[in-house]
């Protein structure tokens, strides 16, 4: 089951279980659109893997299968990707 963080990797912005903008490798590193899009080019800085919309839980589930709360931040921020 999907952790939901709650938070971009990259620019610490929070991502709520029901945000659109949010991104996830198949590692769950999570991203905002924003980054994924123009820093990282669409590429899991972390694992290189793809970045991918993540799936909203339905509200009704949310209370049952809760969102992590933990922030998982790149201390020095995301990298633009190699051009
Ligand atoms: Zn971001
Ligand atoms: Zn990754």
């Amino acid at each position: 089951m999907l952790e939901l963080r709650p938070n971009c990797e990259c620019c610490n912005k929070d991502l709520p279980p029901d945000a659109a903008d949010a991104r996830i490798c198949s590692f769950e590193c999570t991203f905002c659109q924003d980054c994924t899009e123009t820093t990282l080019g669409g590429r899991c800085p972390n694992c290189g893997g793809e970045l991918v919309v993540r799936p909203i839980r339905p509200a009704d589930k949310l209370a049952k299968h809760p969102p992590s709360t933990a922030r998982v931040v790149k201390q020095d921020g995301c990298a633009p990707a190699a051009a």
